[in-house]
């Protein structure tokens, strides 16, 4: 597997590619890669025989405290992962490649509507920073196909909806979301919770099954939500939402079915704020 860190090295071994006839599947990371990650790489090698990784901690996605410092940070151990899988090319640019301008000076893509729910609510800016590092990776790249995991379900539907406004060559894959035995969802997080907290951190999985069995019994989503809520704080969470949406849209539910519905979760253990979801129609 080759390692690249600046467009010119990219454009060479994509260009070599292209000459091929080769498609290539894009998986995008922040790194610290976990079996979700892997997950999606094994379901970009499906897709086309080519398979690019990014790893690159996006600056202008995090908000002023938030966790972008303590972020783990571990290429040696990715690229190996990466490396055992038989990945093609990791390409782990730099700040100044992905913004040849500064953060501040970078210019800025906005996704409306879906971005201003939930975690966009939460986290003031943060989807404008996924959005525009995802437009100028996918500029970069220029995949046939791109690998995502519903564990960040926002994000997801975020990305389909700027790869169909933009009208981009490439098809959206989504992956479900890999989960520990305890239904924990994997994520690079979960590392910052003492023993207590991880004990607990089960819950969060626990919850959305709750929610969506309660919602299959008839009750009704505001019901549900606040009782979901509550469940989280007597297991010590700080919850931010608990939330029974309209799954493409993330608009709350009037007549949809059930199986277009999904339950959402965020919340906070300690320092450590964790996300979930649980699609109707995957159950
Ligand atoms: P990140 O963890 O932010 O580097 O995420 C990179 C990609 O991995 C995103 O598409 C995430 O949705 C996906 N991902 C993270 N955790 C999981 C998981 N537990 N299962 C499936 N995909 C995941």
């Amino acid at each position: 597997m080759q390692t690249v860190s600046d467009l010119t090295g990219l454009r060479s071994v994509l260009r070599a590619w292209r000459r091929n006839g080769e498609r290539v599947a894009y998986v995008p990371t922040m790194g610290n890669l976990h079996a979700g990650h892997f997950a999606l790489v094994r379901r970009a090698q499906e897709c086309a025989p080519r398979v690019v990784v990014s790893v690159f901690v996006n600056p202008t996605q995090f908000g002023p405290g938030e966790d972008f410092g303590r972020y783990p940070r571990t290429l040696e151990q990715d690229q190996a992962g990466l490396a055992a899988l038989q990945c093609d090319l990791l390409f782990a640019p730099t700040v100044d490649v992905m913004y040849p301008y500064g953060t501040s000076g970078t210019l800025s893509v906005h996704v409306p509507e879906i971005t201003e729910v939930l975690e966009g609510a939460c986290r003031p800016g943060h989807f404008d920073g996924v959005a525009t590092v995802v437009a100028k990776l996918f500029s970069m790249v220029q995949p046939d196909f791109a690998v995502f995991g519903e564990k960040d379900w926002q994000q997801l539907q975020l990305v389909r909806r700027l790869a169909r406004d933009l009208a981009l060559a490439l098809e959206v894959v989504g992956l479900p979301t890999v989960r520990e035995p305890d239904g924990l969802a994997l994520s690079s997080r979960n590392q910052f919770l003492d023993e207590s907290q991880r004990a607990r951190a089960s819950q969060l999985y626990a919850t959305l099954t709750w929610m969506h069995m309660t919602a299959r019994a008839g009750h009704k989503p505001a019901a549900i939500e606040r009782a979901a809520v509550a469940r989280l704080q007597r297991y010590g969470f700080a919850p931010d939402y608990c939330a029974i949406r309209v799954a493409d849209s993330l608009r709350p539910v009037t007549t949809e079915p059930l199986s277009r519905q999904i339950a959402l979760v965020a919340a906070r253990l300690g320092s450590t704020r964790l996300i979930d979801n649980l699609p109707f129609a995957s159950a």
